[in-house]
């Protein structure tokens, strides 16, 4: 069971981001990269972990490139950080994503309004601008299974249930 997040709109991100100069993507590999894999059919995770969250969480990381590339053809500086459930921040980790956003301007949050809340608190004192890229809009329980190489899993979208808060 997790939470089941949608992409905003790409306008509205690009908007968000329209006066930002220096924008770090901080990347979730939690419930965010499920949400990806099921709603745009990306591959979820790695059947043989790496170890390595942005090689692990193949779903999440597909997106982030994207946007990545999307914002360097805007002529923007482009770093990324990948934290595990930055919903659940320790001071520790705090204090990481304090280092890493230093020389940014931005952050633009690849994961549910739950990470953007934990950030904000890390980063609070520094009055960047956050970015949300998602929302959440219901709650799933998620069946996976291997692709026919046995590289990545696929959701099973018969096996799986997705619902929807406004249904
Ligand atoms: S930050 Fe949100 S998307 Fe990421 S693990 Fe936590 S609840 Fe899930």
């Amino acid at each position: 069971m997790g939470l089941y997040s949608e992409m905003l709109e790409k306008e509205k991100i690009i908007k968000n981001l329209e006066d930002s100069k220096k924008v770090i993507i901080i990347v979730c590999p939690g419930c965010a990269c499920d949400s990806i894999a099921y709603s745009l059919d990306y591959p979820d995770r790695r059947v043989e972990p790496s170890g390595d969250m942005a090689q692990d969480a193949v779903a999440i990381n597909m997106v982030k490139k994207e946007w990545e590339e999307e914002l360097e053809k805007q002529g923007k500086t482009v770093g990324y950080f990948w934290i595990s459930d930055p919903c659940k921040l320790t001071d520790f980790e705090c204090e990481d994503l304090r280092r890493e956003t230093e020389n940014y301007d931005t952050v633009a949050v690849l994961g549910c309004p739950s990470a953007c809340a934990g950030i904000h608190r890390a980063i609070k004192d520094s009055k960047k601008k956050i970015v949300p890229m998602m929302k959440v809009v219901g709650s799933y329980v998620f069946h996976m299974k291997p692709d026919e190489k046995n590289e990545n899993f696929y959701i099973d979208k018969e096996a799986s249930y997705v619902k929807l808060f406004n249904k």
